[in-house]
Order: structure tokens, then C-alpha cells, then sequence
């Protein structure tokens, strides 16, 4: 359905964008072609052939997008919260949940070292209250803190809204060991806010003098979505608890995970690292527009202009990082090995790696079919007779791709089927790596 509002509403907005003389920066037009191309084997894909019936199933390409490609973003989610779980050692966590004032919100995205910057600042004011409640317990010595942000641009009613999710432990390092510190209580989050307010007011004064109006079709659009005033990001947690208010801001740290609780924890990363849109709260109304259920039970009636204006407007900047690492937990610092999560396998059990064998398997990203497996359960190397499959032909052309389809007997017809249950396996067609 998505991908149907983008095939009519994309073209619409275009028409619009060149009506008024303007157009879009290129990564917008790859972001929304890149969809409309993903998981459809005919832009190409990747034949596996089983040896034993030596019957073929084509895996077709995903776009690998990182905008709102809810296929590629939950592939991107899932693959964060590996590395993540992976990463953060077993102590307890507090979520940070930090909001802009919709005034700010066009300058941040449109500058993108505003945006670290106040990222930047937050942590250092969260640390900082750290730092200054371990004195005050009376201990002493060199303490590490550490965090880890997750920057979403989205509200969950697809609004410009750029807030983040910082993961903090819920105390410190001393001497290698993890101290915890008592929980914050409400005058805690007010001061940590107090102190981001006071640091970041310098850094929008600046800012102020240098703002230009927008100057392309996504600025213009990235401006309108700023300003939407209605649909606050969604919060996992009741409001009101825990969340301090000033000068337009909002820092929320009424979430925390127990030690042991390794699954709420993914289950807070994985929220995190999600994508803007998700294809089940999207309907079709008898009229031809789109019903957009929002977390907080609105619904959004919206043109497929509409709905792709939002796409747009959600574009990430170019060279921004969403998943930041801070402190102890930043790949320069010289604690991380000690307190990070060592691998799991023991002596005995386990093939030793080479540091470099080590360092390479860091680098790779969980290959798409253990994704896959880990996701849908599917396994694309094991064939329905239960002979394995092997790669046997990576086609990338679509003249090459429409032959070889036809060899196979797997003319497309529809390459963007609505999603699946989990427990129930998609069509190998709709496969993507
Ligand atoms: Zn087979
Ligand atoms: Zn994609």
C-alpha cells in the first residue's frame, strides 16, 4: 500500500517542486527510487540453487536506504540491536528521552553540527549530574561514564521532530568495577535540563544571525515539517513521570532496565533504531486518500502527496550518524575493552580468532539471510526438500534479470505485497539481501 501511495504521490510532489522552479537534492530522488525498486527481483537479485532438486529461488536486492524503507529500516534495527546487545555490558540502564522546541527543530536539521552539538551537550550535562552524585556519596577516584544515543528525525505522526534516546547506565566505573548510583529523582532530570539549557543557548544565539531561508524543494518541505505542531514522539512510558519541561525542551528519564533484564533492554534498543513508518498502521480509506494511525491513536487522513511529502521531509541529512557512542562506550576510548561484553564462547568450546580474524568479524554486518532466519525464521540456504542452497548466479542488470525470471518461471507480478505475520513466512519473492 505504501508503495502504491509512493508511485502515485512521488510524481505529484516533483511536479509540484519544478511548478514552483525548484527541485530536489539527488539523495532524495535515489531514496525514493531506491524504494520503489526494493526487494523487486526485476531491478535484479541473487539466484540460489538448491543441489540436491537443483530447483532456483531469486532473492532480489534491497535498497539499503536510510531513510523510510520500512523493509530496510527493520533490517537496519534489528542489526543495531545485535551490535548493541553485543556491546553493552550486563549493568542497569536509564533511558534519556530528550525533545526540541519546534522552533529549533529546522535549524538542527538543516545544520548538522547544531545537531551534535546539542547531543553533545546532553550527555555532558547527564554526566556531569553523575559525576557530581558520586562525590557526593563520598567516593572518589576516576570514574568512567558512558551512554549510547539513538537520534530518530520522526514523530510517530511523521512529523519533522528530532529527539533522542540516550541509553545510560545507571552508574559508573571505578577502578574497572560498575558503582551504581541511586535513581534521579525529579529535581535530578530538572537539573541535568537546567545545565543543557544554559549550555545550548549560546550555540542558537549563534545561530540565529546565520539562519537563510530554505533553498531547495526539501528544505522548503523539511521547513513546513518542522512546524507541525501536533504528536509528540511517543514515549514507552507514562508522561509526567520523571520529565522536566523548559524553554520549549523536554527530557523525559522515567525508563530504567534492570540489570538482568537483557530483554527489555533490546527491546529498548530496537525501538530506538526503528524506521519512521510502519506499513501496518497505514490504511485506505473508500475515497482514495491514506489513514495513518499514529501511536497515540490519532489518525492522520493524508493524499499520497501528502503521505510522501512527510517521506521527503524525514530525508536523514547526508554523513549523520544516528546510533552515537559516548564516553567509555566511544571507539576511542581506552576503557571500552575493559567494560564492554567480551565474546561469550570459553576455551574449551570455541576456536580461538586471531586479532585480526577478531576485528573483521567486528566489522562485518550480520549477513542478510541470519537476519533473516533470526526474524522470520527463514533460512534461504536450506530448500524445501532439505538440500542446501548455494549462490550460483548475482544478476544485476534488468535486462539480464527479465531473461533469467523467465528462464525460471518467476515472472513478478506483485513485488510489494503487504507484510506478513511473523510467523508466517513471506513469499520468497519479497526476500531482499
Ligand atoms: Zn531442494
Ligand atoms: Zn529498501
Amino acid at each position: 500500500m505504501l508503495h502504491e501511495a509512493v508511485t502515485v504521490g512521488w510524481p505529484q510532489v516533483q511536479r509540484e517542486a519544478s511548478d514552483e522552479g525548484t527541485h530536489f537534492p539527488q539523495r532524495v530522488y535515489d531514496e525514493m527510487q531506491g524504494y520503489l525498486n526494493c526487494g523487486d527481483a526485476r531491478h535484479g537479485f541473487v539466484e540460489v540453487r538448491c543441489e540436491e532438486c537443483e530447483t532456483s529461488v531469486a532473492v532480489p536486492f534491497s535498497c539499503k536506504r536510510r531513510g523510510f524503507c520500512p523493509k530496510c529500516a527493520a533490517k537496519r534495527a534489528h542489526e543495531t540491536e545485535e551490535h548493541l546487545m553485543g556491546l553493552l555490558p550486563s549493568v542497569s540502564y536509564r533511558q534519556w528521552t530528550l525533545t526540541l522546541p519546534s522552533s529549533l527543530r529546522w535549524p538542527v536539521v538543516k545544520d548538522v553540527t547544531l545537531l551534535r552539538s546539542v547531543e553533545k551537550r546532553l550527555l555532558r550535562a547527564i554526566f556531569r549530574w553523575q559525576r557530581q552524585k558520586m562525590k557526593a556519596l563520598g567516593m572518589k577516584g576516576k570514574a568512567f561514564t558512558g551512554a549510547v544515543s539513538q537520534l530518530q528525525l520522526f514523530s510517530s505522526a511523521l512529523a519533522l521532530q528530532p529527539h533522542w534516546h540516550v541509553l545510560v547506565p545507571e552508574g559508573v566505573w571505578l577502578n574497572q568495577t560498575f558503582v551504581e548510583l541511586p535513581a534521579p529523582d525529579i529535581r535530578d532530570v530538572e537539573a541535568v535540563l537546567m545545565r543543557l539549557l544554559k549550555t545550548v543557548e549560546r550555540l542558537f544565539l549563534k545561530e540565529e544571525e546565520s539562519q537563510d531561508f530554505p533553498h531547495d524543494a526539501l528544505e522548503r518541505l523539511q521547513h513546513e515539517g518542522a512546524q507541525l505542531k501536533f504528536g509528540w514522539p511517543a514515549v514507552p512510558t507514562l508522561k509526567g513521570h520523571l520529565t522536566a519541561i523548559g524553554g520549549g525542551f523536554s527530557l523525559h528519564a522515567g525508563t530504567w532496565v534492570h540489570a538482568n533484564d537483557r530483554q527489555n533492554l533490546a527491546r529498548l534498543v530496537g525501538y530506538g533504531a526503528r524506521g519512521p513508518i510502519s506499513e501496518v498502521r497505514l490504511s485506505r480509506t473508500d475515497d482514495g486518500n491514506y489513514q495513518y494511525l499514529t501511536k497515540r491513536g490519532l489518525t492522520l487522513t493524508l493524499t499520497a502527496a501528502d503521505l510522501v511529502r512527510r517521506l521527503v521531509w524525514l530525508t536523514p541529512p547526508r554523513r549523520l550518524h544516528l546510533t552515537n557512542f559516548h564516553g567509555v562506550f566511544s571507539s576511542h576510548s581506552k576503557a571500552r575493552a575493559l567494560i564492554t561484553q567480551k565474546p561469550q564462547a570459553s576455551d574449551d568450546e570455541a576456536p580461538r580468532l586471531t586479532k585480526d580474524q577478531t576485528r573483521r568479524a567486528r566489522r562485518t554486518h550480520l549477513d542478510f539471510a541470519t537476519l533473516l532466519k533470526r526474524t522470520f525464521g527463514i533460512d534461504i540456504w536450506t530448500c524445501e526438500c532439505g538440500g542446501k542452497r548455494r549462490v550460483l548466479a548475482i544478476i544485476t542488470t534488468r535486462r539480464l534479470a527479465a531473461q533469467r525470471l523467465g528462464d525460471l518461471g518467476l515472472e513478478q507480478a506483485h513485488p510489494h505485497r503487504p507484510p506478513k505475520p511473523m510467523a508466517q513466512a513471506p513469499p520468497q519473492l519479497a526476500l531482499a539481501v
